[in-house]
């Protein structure tokens, strides 16, 4: 390997390039986090063929100088950051100077801009990152970006694009996490022409989280607020009824970013331990405020990840207030009722090293120990770097902001549409919350010549399906289409294989334990046998081998499933397999599904969490065989229909069980965990002392 070189700048922008842009959503995500730092208070974004051909931002923010145009696209070019001291204190969602540059290596840019006070405006095109001359432009206060042929010039990366309507999904769930993350801030998303996203921008989260999740999920959650000295904690999680099958519904937003974190994660889910459901988990909207100084948001180039300097307080601030909220707590916690609770999971926190985690131990109880109190943290108090931008997140009131501000066509070319009230019932205590939406309507349920055609059935008119909505959570809602009482586990087949090929000396079963596993006795050992992952295993085998025919039960009140547009574009894209195994789904406006039929086997009320998992699996799922799509379907199916760990059973579908068991037909669940497992008498007179 002779020959050393440095690569050419065109290169290497290349290369930088590809760790900013990866794909459409990435450059959404980049610029409209430059209008948010320009302090935006409206951000339009347009994308066609999912961002490939076009994607346009308009922002009524600051604008950039005529004269700054060009700099702008430079890299490490930036109106953030100074000083190294101002890296430990970033308070602007941007702060590294690429994404102009990064975007315009790879995509034929243009921009317009007026600065504000600024006479007029100006523009410049750039093609691969090569500038032309600013010329004048109008323009009202702000600036507007477009980026068209995305890629055009990297063919390697071009390759790796999704088709446009999975990119146009990953752009929406972008989207969706800014207005999340900035309330304040009216982001409205329009692809190919529809309107995929409009918040009102009024300041109050709840809005944001309606407009963009939907009513389902607003309906689910309960507020939470809560912190510890520095460290503030507030938001929305869900009622623990309302888990779902992944953790997409999960956002945490610290100091107004998107951020993923194990800390916070383990901190949420911990805090419903006992709570949930196995296999569910809790969606949140949380936001988590804290000094500029105590997170270090420079990990990665796309700022996604942050380093806590005080990762247990952080935990602690984040547990104490989900805990108190699903305790029904109104209080929020002090500093001082924080640290003088024992934290009852010490053995638990993970995400620390175990020098860390000693230290911890060791060091005085301070639990939300302000990060100010740490030797690192004695330097210079926070200090925001001297720009023109917001540099501390705003805290979202319900009384921040009037609603929308009145309409200044000078200054924002695109017409601002008033919210409407609209509110949220809660079914169990009749309570009333008003969120503002701008959302548009719904498709129909039904058209207007498939109403007539409904049959008149007490839960199956169209007032029955848009009262849904109303349930508090899926697992209250009324399960409408029960499907037929029959054996968790079917019994025919295996009376005959038990007839025709009699065990030798069946094993005794000796009865079930935890709801969860069968105790059995032969001879001299005794086998535990895990009766949901048995039972998985059975459904998968015969799904896989096609010898049990898939049944799809017709829902007489379709459900409308509220799952997000990364979900629906994931699942839609395998409409025929879903079909085939009897989920019957159609589009039902952005990121919602209607569902019309399920498999027989799955309860009805499981079937959103069944669509869930599957969708969070496919997207998982790198290859694009169809056989590993359909191998997900077989595993979502089988786990569904499972009987479930905790469900009472019949003695005779035990029995199926054991006999698979024992005749060596099962010996794995489909992911591979063990069913069963034996303890001789030796092993257990060793555990008495006998031996
Ligand atoms: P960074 O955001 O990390 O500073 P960028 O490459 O994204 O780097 O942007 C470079 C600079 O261009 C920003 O620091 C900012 O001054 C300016 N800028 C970019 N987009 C906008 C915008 N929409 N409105 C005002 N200024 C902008
Ligand atoms: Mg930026």
């Amino acid at each position: 390997m002779a020959n050393i070189q440095c690569l050419s700048p065109h290169v290497a922008d290349l290369i930088a390039a590809g760790e900013v842009v990866e794909r459409p959503a990435s450059v959404v995500k980049e610029l409209a986090e430059n209008a948010v730092d320009a302090g935006a208070s409206a951000v339009f974004i347009e994308i066609r063929r999912g961002g490939m051909e076009l994607i346009r931002i308009t922002d009524d923010g600051c604008g950039i100088a005529r004269e700054e145009l060009p700099t702008a696209f430079l890299r490490h070019a930036t109106s953030k950051l100074r000083t190294e001291q101002d890296l430990a204190a970033i308070g602007t969602l941007g702060f590294r100077g690429e994404a102009l540059a990064a975007v315009a290596a790879v995509s034929h840019v243009e921009i317009t801009s007026r600065a504000k006070n600024a006479s007029g405006g100006a523009a410049l095109k750039l093609d691969a990152g090569k500038p032309g001359s600013v010329t004048d432009a109008a323009c009202g206060g702000g600036t507007v970006i477009s980026v068209r042929d995305l890629f055009y010039n990297t063919p390697a990366r071009l390759k790796f694009m999704k088709k446009d309507s999975a990119e146009a999904a990953a752009v929406h769930t972008v989207v969706q996490h800014l207005a999340l993350s900035h309330p304040e801030v009216s982001f409205r998303l329009i692809k190919d022409g529809e309107e995929l996203l409009h918040t009102p921008g009024d300041g109050r989260l709840l809005s944001a989280v309606y407009a963009a999740h939907g009513r389902d999920f607003a309906l689910s959650l309960i507020p939470v607020k809560g912190g510890s000295g520095d460290i503030r904690c507030e938001g929305f999680i869900t009622k623990p009824l309302a888990g779902r099958g992944s953790r997409s519904l999960q956002s945490f937003f610290v100091n107004g970013r998107l951020v993923k974190s194990a800390t916070l994660t383990s901190a949420l889910e911990e805090g419903y331990r006992n709570q949930i459901m196995k296999g569910k988990f809790p969606g949140c909207v949380l936001h988590i405020s804290l000094p500029v100084t105590a997170v270090d948001v420079n990990v990665h180039p796309a700022k996604t990840v942050v380093k806590f300097l005080n990762d247990k307080a952080v935990f602690d601030a984040v547990y104490y207030t989900v805990l108190d909220a699903l305790n029904g707590k109104e209080s929020i916690p002090t500093a001082k009722s924080v640290s003088s609770q024992v934290n009852p999971r010490g053995d638990f926190y993970q995400t620390m090293t175990a020098e860390q985690f000693r230290a911890k131990q060791s060091a005085p109880v301070k639990g939300g120990a302000k990060p100010a109190e740490s030797a690192a943290q004695t330097r210079a108090a926070p200090k925001a770097p001297q720009t023109a931008f917001r540099t501390q997140v705003p805290p979202v009131k319900s009384d921040m902001r009037p609603a929308v501000r009145a309409e200044d066509p000078e200054k924002f070319p695109f017409p601002r549409v008033d919210p409407v009230e609209t509110k949220l019932v809660d079914r169990k205590s009749g309570a009333e919350t008003p969120v503002f939406t701008i959302r548009p309507p719904k498709k129909e349920l039904f058209p207007a010549s498939a109403v007539e055609k409904q049959p008149v059935s007490p839960i199956g008119s169209v007032k029955s399906v848009e009262k849904t909505a109303e349930f508090s959570t899926k697992a209250e809602r009324p399960v409408e289409n029960p499907a037929p009482m029959q054996a968790a586990i079917p019994l025919g087949e295996e009376a005959e294989q038990v007839t025709l090929t009699p065990a030798p000396a069946p094993w005794r079963i000796a009865g079930e334990v935890l709801k969860t596993y069968i105790v059995c006795e032969e001879g001299e050992t005794v086998h535990l046998i895990d009766k949901h992952a048995a039972h998985e295993r059975v459904l998968f085998d015969r799904l896989k081998a096609g010898s049990y025919p898939i049944m799809a039960q017709e829902l007489l009140s379709p459900i409308a499933a509220e799952i997000g547009s990364e979900y629906c574009a994931a699942l839609m894209a395998r409409e025929p397999l879903l079909r085939e195994f009897g989920f019957t789904c159609e589009d039902f406006g952005p990121g919602a599904l209607l569902l019309r039929s399920v498999p027989s086997d799955i309860d009805a009320a499981d079937a959103v969490s069944a669509l869930e998992m599957l969708a969070e699996r496919l997207l998982q799922c790198r290859s694009t065989d169809p056989a590993a799509a359909r191998d997900e379907m077989l595993h979502t199916v089988a786990c569904k229909a499972a009987v479930k760990a905790g469900m009472n059973s019949g003695e005779k579908e035990l029995r199926v069980l054991v006999e698979k068991v024992q005749s060596g037909e099962i010996r794995y669940c489909p992911h591979g965990r063990p069913v069963e497992v034996t303890l001789s008498k030796y092993q257990l007179e060793k555990m008495f002392k006998r031996a």
